[in-house]
């Protein structure tokens, strides 16, 4: 697990996820599923802490030691994509039918991959 603070903090697992190209599976907003070199997938956690920390988990070895890993750049690159529209659609109406219309929330198990890491803004927490 590790605290997310900024994308300075990400660069590397992000150049690491654009060439290896993980599948990541949506599992419910804020838990992901993201393939591993070895054809298993490891399960991201995003969720925010209550004194406000942006809290990243990773069931891969590297995330134990807190190291940040190209799984977690992979499926924050698709949590930060929705969290944006679930922020947008709060300001305009019912979240849960604006959520409908998302095209990558699936009802399906379907793999979503997840392009345009370069595009990925995210908030930084002191
Ligand atoms: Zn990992």
């Amino acid at each position: 697990m590790f605290i997310l603070k900024g994308i300075e903090q990400l660069e590397k697992a992000i150049a690491k996820a654009k060439k290896i190209r993980p599948r990541v599976e949506f599992d419910s907003f804020g838990r992901y599923r993201v393939s591993g070199s070895k054809g298993r997938f490891y399960r991201v956690i995003c969720k925010r802490s209550d004194n406000g920390y942006k809290l990243v988990e990773c069931t891969c070895k590297g995330a134990e030691k807190g190291l940040v890993c190209y799984h977690a750049a992979a499926a924050l690159s698709l949590h930060v994509a929705l969290a944006r529209r679930e922020q947008a659609t709060q300001m305009c109406t019912s979240p849960a039918k604006e959520t409908d219309e998302v095209t990558y929330l699936p009802n399906t198990r379907e793999p979503i991959r997840v392009e345009n890491y370069g595009s990925v803004r995210l908030p930084v927490y002191n």
